[in-house]
């Protein structure tokens, strides 16, 4: 059976400012700052409502960033109210939040979205409560999540890898955090992941570049580039890298959260 081919639009929520090189890209230039963008990816296609993946930073309350020493940007066009109306949608239309993990920048509004279920691996909701990567996990965002858990048919706690209708596989990897999860979409340009925070800069961390010279060696014999280089910021190096390496060996298109090349090669729509 052929499997429904679903449609995916980047919405670009925020910029982040002030970040470590080194805290992107693992031993990359520590002391150097720049900017990065924010996004959510709305999935829409035949049979499904409107998913939602990520909810950025809490809208009410940039200066969240500021506990990691970053800043926090959001033009009035980047709400997402402004970014969902851009494709016709609105908060109330979203039948699920899809979580890539919980992070102060990826779990900020789910408050706003009244009809959507809550869906992420149960290993990263109780990741996010034992207190081991600090104010990433901002106690606004777990308070709110946990209580929902005791909403009848608010929040599904996956456990095992799956589909979750057909064409959207979700699947559990660990490294970056330790229930982190990739959203594997059918796209009209083949298997899209949605990689969270797995990779934050596909070029830096994944092709050959004047950087790294031994992501650049693994192509002296037309091999394809497969990333040895994991994030800065990870909670199991070994398991960080090989989560990389997964998403270049399977996937046609790669949307992390905070890479704007995503933008360069695909524009807004997938
Ligand atoms: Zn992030
Ligand atoms: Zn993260």
């Amino acid at each position: 059976m052929t499997k429904p081919v679903y449609k995916i639009n980047v919405l670009h929520t925020a910029d982040l400012g002030m970040i470590d090189c080194s805290f992107l890209v693992n031993k990359f230039n520590p002391g150097e700052k720049v900017n990065v963008p924010v996004f959510s990816y709305l999935i829409t296609g035949p049979d499904i409502p409107p998913l939602l993946v990520d909810t950025g930073i809490k809208e009410d309350q940039l200066d969240i960033m500021n506990r990691l020493g970053m800043v926090a940007y959001q033009a009035p066009e980047q709400t997402y109210a402004a970014q969902l109306a851009k494709w016709g949608y609105e908060k109330e239309d979203i039948g699920a939040i899809l979580h890539t993990h919980l992070h102060i920048d990826h779990a900020g509004n789910d408050p706003d979205f009244p009809n959507a279920k809550i869906i992420m691996p149960r290993r990263e909701l109780m990741f996010a409560v034992a207190d081991l990567m600090d104010a990433q996990y901002p106690p606004e965002y777990i308070t709110y999540l946990v209580e929902q858990i005791h909403v009848p048919g608010k929040v599904r706690l996956i456990d095992d890898d799956g589909e979750l209708v057909p064409g959207i596989f979700l699947e559990i990897t660990e490294g970056h955090t330790w229930g982190s999860m990739n959203i594997k979409v059918n796209t009209a340009k083949g298997l899209a992941i949605i990689c969270g925070d797995v990779i934050y800069d596909e070029q830096l961390q994944c092709r050959a570049n004047p950087v790294f010279a031994e992501i650049a060696a693994h192509n002296q014999y037309d091999m394809e580039p497969f990333g040895d280089r994991s994030t800065g910021n990870y909670w199991n190096l070994w398991a960080a890298k090989a989560a990389v390496q997964k998403v270049m060996r399977e996937a046609d298109v790669i949307l992390p959260i905070h890479d704007a090349l995503v933008l360069e090669k695909y524009g807004y729509e997938i």
